[in-house]
C-alpha cells in the first residue's frame, strides 16, 4: 500500500457516503448501529437471517467463556508484558497469566470483561470464573504459539482496556448514529504516515477457511477507518491449527471490507421496515442452527439436500424438514 493515508481518506469518504445513502431510504430511524466484524460476517454469511436476528441478535450477545476468552487472554497477556516485560526468559505461562488477571481485575460492576470477572467473584461463581479462564488460557496459548515468542518486534494488543479508556470507533460524520469498531487483536509495527504496520486477527480455532478473506477484508477497512491509515496486511492466525494467513491489503481489499461494513447499515435499514423475508436467503452450514429454517424455502431445501451430509456422515433431519434421506 503505497498511499496508506490516502487510502484510508478515500475508505472513509466511499463509506460515509454509502452509509448516508443507506440511511436516507430508512422510512424510520434505525437507532443506533454499531458496526463490527461480527455483524458484518453475519450479513456476508445469510442477509435475510441478519435481519431476522433482530434487536436480540444484532449487539453482544453479553459476557461468556466464550465470548470473553479473547478479552481475557489479551488482558492477561498485556499484564505480563506490563509486569513481567518481553524478555525471551519470560514466556508467559497461559494458566499463571490468566489466574494473576483474574486476581487484578475490576470490582463487581465496573467497566468491561473485568467487571464481568468482578461479578463473577463476587457471587462465587467459581464454575464459570474456572471455564472463562480455560478459555482464555487456551486463547493465550495458541496466540503466543503462532506469533512467536518473544512477539514480533513492535507488536502492541489491541482492544485492551486500560485506565478504562473505551475502545476507538470511527464515526461517518458528527453526530451519526453509525459508528465501525476494530477487532483486530494485535498491531504489528507503529501506526505512522508510511502505514507499514500490520493487524492481527487470532481465533482460538480455525473455522472453514472462507471466513479468513472474509475476516481480513473487513478488518482491513475497520482497521483504516478507526486509525485513519490503512494497514500494510493482516494476519489472521488459529491457534489450534497453529495457521497464519497474511492477506497483503490493497483499495480492492479494502473496498470490499466497506462494504461488508456498509451492507449492515443497509440490512439494519430494510429491518426497520419489513420481518424475516427469505428472498435473499443464502444457504450454508448457518442454516443448522437457523432459528428461520422452518419458514425458509432455500434453507429448508439446502437442509433436505446438501446439509444433510455433515462430516461425511447423515445428520439427523431438522423438525419440519422433508426427509429425503434414502431407505
Ligand atoms: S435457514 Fe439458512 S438460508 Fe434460510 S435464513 Fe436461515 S441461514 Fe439463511
Amino acid at each position: 500500500m503505497r498511499d496508506a493515508v490516502g487510502a484510508a481518506d478515500r475508505l472513509q469518504a466511499s463509506v460515509a457516503a454509502a452509509v448516508d445513502e443507506a440511511l436516507d431510504e430508512a422510512a424510520v430511524p434505525p437507532g443506533a448501529i454499531h458496526v463490527t466484524w461480527v455483524g458484518a460476517l453475519d450479513v456476508a454469511a445469510c442477509p435475510a437471517r441478519y435481519r431476522g436476528q433482530g434487536e436480540a441478535g444484532w449487539g453482544f450477545p453479553g459476557w461468556s467463556p466464550a465470548t470473553a476468552a479473547g478479552a481475557i487472554g489479551r488482558a492477561a497477556l498485556d499484564l505480563h508484558l506490563a509486569e513481567a516485560g518481553p524478555a525471551p526468559e519470560h514466556l508467559p505461562s497461559p494458566v499463571e497469566a490468566v489466574r494473576r488477571w483474574v486476581r487484578a481485575a475490576g470490582a463487581a460492576g465496573a467497566p468491561g470483561v473485568a467487571g464481568w470477572v468482578g461479578d463473577l467473584r463476587a457471587e462465587g461463581d467459581r464454575a464459570t470464573l474456572a471455564a472463562s479462564a480455560a478459555a482464555a488460557g487456551r486463547w493465550l496459548a495458541g496466540f503466543v504459539r503462532v506469533l512467536g515468542w518473544p512477539l514480533p518486534a513492535a507488536t502492541a494488543l489491541l482492544n485492551v482496556a486500560r485506565d478504562g479508556a473505551p475502545a476507538p470507533k470511527w464515526w461517518p460524520r458528527r453526530g451519526s448514529p453509525v459508528s465501525v469498531g476494530s477487532g483486530a487483536d494485535a498491531r504489528i509495527g507503529r501506526i505512522t504516515g508510511a502505514g507499514g504496520h500490520t493487524l492481527v486477527v487470532h481465533r482460538a480455532a480455525a473455522p472453514d477457511d472462507g471466513d479468513i478473506v472474509r475476516r481480513a477484508a473487513v478488518e482491513a477497512a475497520a482497521g483504516a477507518l478507526v486509525h485513519r491509515v490503512s494497514p500494510a496486511s493482516v494476519v489472521v492466525t488459529a491457534g489450534d491449527t497453529g495457521e497464519r494467513a497474511r492477506l497483503e491489503v490493497d483499495e480492492a481489499l479494502l473496498a470490499s471490507g466497506g462494504e461488508m461494513l456498509v451492507s449492515v447499515v443497509r440490512q439494519r435499514v430494510v429491518a426497520t421496515g419489513q420481518g424475516f423475508d427469505p428472498a435473499d436467503a443464502v444457504p450454508s452450514p448457518h442454516c443448522r442452527w437457523c432459528e428461520h429454517a422452518g419458514a425458509c424455502p432455500p434453507g429448508r431445501a439446502w437442509l433436505a439436500g446438501p446439509g444433510r451430509w455433515r462430516g461425511g456422515l447423515p445428520a439427523l433431519v431438522p423438525d419440519g424438514v422433508a426427509d429425503t434421506r434414502p431407505r
